[in-house]
């Protein structure tokens, strides 16, 4: 079990720092509040920029720089910026932009003081959080007010597979497509 020794009180809690949780803090914190965001490890940004929005449209457009299509016009049909894409590739263009995106996040948080707690936050009671990170050390937080920003899942079609973009990571080589 976490030691939940350490106490932090602040006048606004908000859980998740998602588009609509960065938000909020950012709001609160220009009312001149006490703000806190809490998130998990490695998904500052939340969905929209780790796992959703913007993972997805820089695989896009990362594929279609790659593979030349735009240019085909231009340079011939077959014309092609890199012979063999591979995930590797895929990935370190994908993390680039990611990482990039989370250090505009934190620095909107820093430039507004909000200040970020990394773990997971559960309930103790409605003005009581524990939040605990991956280490399993804990903190309680205590605010006057809460802010319940955690997102949502994507429904899964029973009907047929579709790949998870959060399991992108996980592939050993790109599937294979006529352009
Ligand atoms: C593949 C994909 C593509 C998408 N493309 C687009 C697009 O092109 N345009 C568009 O407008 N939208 C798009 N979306 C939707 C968009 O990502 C979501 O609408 C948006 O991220 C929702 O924001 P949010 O702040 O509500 O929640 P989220 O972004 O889901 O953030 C919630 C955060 O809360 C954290 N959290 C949850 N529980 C806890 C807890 N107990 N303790 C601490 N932290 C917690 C999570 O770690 C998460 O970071 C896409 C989504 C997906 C999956």
């Amino acid at each position: 079990m976490p030691r939940l020794e350490d106490v932090a009180d602040f006048e606004v809690v908000v859980i998740g720092s998602g588009p609509g949780g960065q938000k909020a803090a950012i709001a609160a914190a220009k009312l001149e509040k006490r703000v806190a965001v809490v998130e998990r490890r490695n998904m500052i940004g939340g969905v929209c920029i780790n796992t959703g929005t913007i993972p997805s449209k820089t695989l896009r457009e990362a594929v279609l720089y790659l593979t030349g299509l735009n240019q085909r016009e231009m340079y011939g049909q077959s014309y092609r910026v890199k012979d063999e894409i591979t995930v590797g590739d895929l990935g370190i263009r994908t993390q680039h932009v990611i990482g990039r995106e989370i250090d505009v996040i934190r620095s909107q948080l820093a430039r507004n003081h909000v200040t970020v707690l990394m773990g997971s936050a559960r309930f103790v009671d409605a003005h009581t959080l524990d939040v605990v990170d991956e280490a399993g050390r804990g903190v309680k937080v205590t605010a006057d007010k809460i802010i319940v920003a955690t997102g949502t899942r994507p429904a899964r079609a029973e009907s047929y597979k579709v790949a998870a973009l959060d399991a992108m990571n996980k592939l050993r080589r790109v599937a294979r497509f006529e352009l």
